[in-house]
């Protein structure tokens, strides 16, 4: 999904250029299709863009609050990505998202905090939504029983990473290479796909425990807002996922 970007501007390049080899564009059509192309050729220095919630953003109270969700997305998301684009022009990168994240080592802090704020928060939109939560079924539900005990064991667990991960961060459930389930949390923007995580693999639940997530509703009370998310968890995303 995400190196539809690099598709995406590829594409718009080559349009770009055919337009500055001279593309045979009918004279009534002139005026505008050169000025859609001047508009597209610009887009190319846009690497990554925000995506859009599937819900409103007052879909998810009252566990998570309108204000919160609205400011989360348009502008600390936006933020990243923003930032994360004009990092890739002033060094000079040109690479997917995944592979941003597989070498995180060798890049700038600067793409490091921004990758995975964008690919964080893009993944963190879709593991929630508006009637969700409960417990897993299916397939998810049997990897989780089978390595922590029970549902309730596991959240115990997953909570007290969340709990735990001092400053800001995110607690992940992630399935390793060799196919375990493992908690794990990270520091700031990091992930279990960056080559610097201490704990690999592929991310299949996670909670976002930096204040801006929750404080404007749940001030320090970083339990209260753990509490309130297994509301809204979708345990169908996550579950496709494993
Ligand atoms: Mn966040």
């Amino acid at each position: 999904m995400m190196e539809n970007n690099n598709n995406r501007r590829q594409f718009i390049k080559n349009a770009a250029m055919l337009g500055v080899a001279g593309l045979v564009i009918p004279s009534f059509l002139k005026g505008s299709s050169q000025e859609s192309i001047l508009s597209h050729t610009e887009m190319v220095d846009d690497f990554f863009s925000l995506p859009m919630l599937g819900y409103g953003y007052d879909a998810l109270e009252p566990h998570i609050d309108t204000l919160t969700m609205q400011i989360h997305h348009s502008r600390h998301h936006q933020a990243y990505v923003t930032n994360l684009n004009n990092a890739m022009k002033q060094n000079n990168i040109d690479a997917s998202l995944e592979d941003l994240l597989k070498n995180t080592a060798k890049y700038p802090s600067v793409v490091r905090n921004n990758a995975g704020g964008h690919w964080n928060h893009t993944y963190f939109w879709k593991a929630i939504k508006p009637n969700a939560g409960g417990a897993p079924k299916g397939k998810i539900a049997d990897a989780i029983n089978g390595t922590f005990e029970n549902f309730e064991k596991f959240k115990e667990l997953f909570a007290d990473a969340a709990m735990k991960r001092f400053g800001s961060g995110w607690a992940w459930l992630v399935k390793t290479s060799d196919g375990k389930l493992m908690i794990t949390s990270t520091p700031n923007q990091d992930n279990p796909l960056m080559d610097v995580a201490e704990v690999k693999g592929t991310p299949v639940l996670g909670i976002d425990v930096w204040e801006h997530a929750y404080y404007l509703h749940y001030q320090n009370k970083r339990a209260d807002y753990i509490n309130a998310w297994w509301n809204v968890v979708n345990w169908e995303y996550a579950g496709s996922l494993l």
